[in-house]
């Protein structure tokens, strides 16, 4: 039998008492999937601190899920981005997702670091690995970032955050896997051997994944308009083919050797529950009374 695949699933803090409720029914749907850890994002410029750690901090306290926090540096102080990582290592937290983070104006506008903050995301790196033992991932961009000249620059930008202490790369959502493992390849080929884990979003919404793509520069195949066109008013079918697209994507990706999933739940369960069936990942039997 092959190996059982790897799975994390990404989590964004809950703005209301309701959506709290709704992202804990998510997380205890997916908790018996064993995954190796579950992330939970940073709100553009540190605007969920707050609440990003209130939920790391649950995750590590009340359950026996391995917690990791998304830290961006943008606009931000290192004295402030330090007591943030203080924060998580107190709260129990030792998995960090480091990141630049978007400049307040916008994705792809030029990086302007705060006068006392981070430089890059390597610098923000080197600072959480002083504090603790952290495990640290990071980004990566298999369609280039749009800020980015060129793949090479996005690649030695990489190469950068790893000697700096970031074991893992997990990238941005894309739907063609050509591109993932052409950019996989380009990687190995620089000498870079940490797990490059893709990140698989389940198309909840067509509309908003199609604004989402367009925002951060990933390829939306024709295919996959016309699988969802016509389907804005008929969630029942559109679940369905949500699902049989992503099962598509990483049965193809397991096909050829992707052992490692990094799922964006958008904080619901049943999709990336079906999903995660089809590649062999579903909750572990319970042993006979
Ligand atoms: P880096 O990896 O440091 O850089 C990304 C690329 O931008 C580089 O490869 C380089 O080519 C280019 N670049 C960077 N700096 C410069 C420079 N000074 N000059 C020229 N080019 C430059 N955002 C949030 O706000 N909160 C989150 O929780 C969050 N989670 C994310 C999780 C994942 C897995 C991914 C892929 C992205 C996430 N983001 C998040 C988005 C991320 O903050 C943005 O994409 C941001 O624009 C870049 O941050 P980074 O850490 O990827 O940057």
């Amino acid at each position: 039998m092959t190996k059982r695949p790897g799975v994390s699933f990404e989590f964004f803090p809950p703005k209301s008492e309701e959506a709290e409720a709704s992202l804990w029914r998510a997380i205890n749907a997916l908790a018996p999937l064993k995954p190796d850890f579950v992330s939970v994002t940073y709100g553009a410029g540190g605007s969920t601190r707050e609440r990003t750690h209130a939920t790391v901090a649950r995750l590590a306290q009340d359950t026996d899920l391995t917690p990791a926090a998304h830290l961006t540096c943008v606009d931000a102080t290192r004295e402030s981005v330090i007591q943030v990582v203080r924060g998580f290592r107190d709260a129990g937290v030792k998995h960090i997702v480091a990141l630049r983070g978007d400049p307040a104006t916008g994705l792809g506008t030029a990086y302007v670091p705060h006068p006392d903050g981070f430089q890059s995301t390597a610098d923000l790196i080197r600072a959480i690995r002083k504090e603790g033992d952290f495990e640290v991932s990071v980004s990566a961009y298999p369609e280039k970032h749009p800020e980015s000249p060129s793949l090479d620059h996005d690649i030695d930008v990489l190469k950068a955050k790893i000697d700096a202490g970031a074991t893992r790369a997990i990238t941005q959502f894309f739907f063609d896997n050509e591109l993932y493992l052409r950019f996989v390849d380009r990687v190995r080929k620089a000498g870079i051997d940490i797990p490059i884990v893709p990140g698989i979003v389940p198309v909840q919404n067509y509309k908003q994944t199609a604004k989402f793509a367009e925002r951060c520069g990933a390829t939306l195949p024709a295919k996959l308009a016309d699988r969802f066109e016509g389907l804005d008013d008929d969630p029942a079918t559109r679940a369905l083919v949500a699902a049989a697209v992503a099962a598509e994507q990483v049965n193809a990706l397991a096909e050829q050797g992707v052992d490692l999933f990094h799922f964006y739940t958008m904080n619901k369960a049943d999709l990336v529950l079906a999903i995660c069936r089809m590649i062999g990942v579903k909750p572990e039997a319970k042993a006979a009374a």
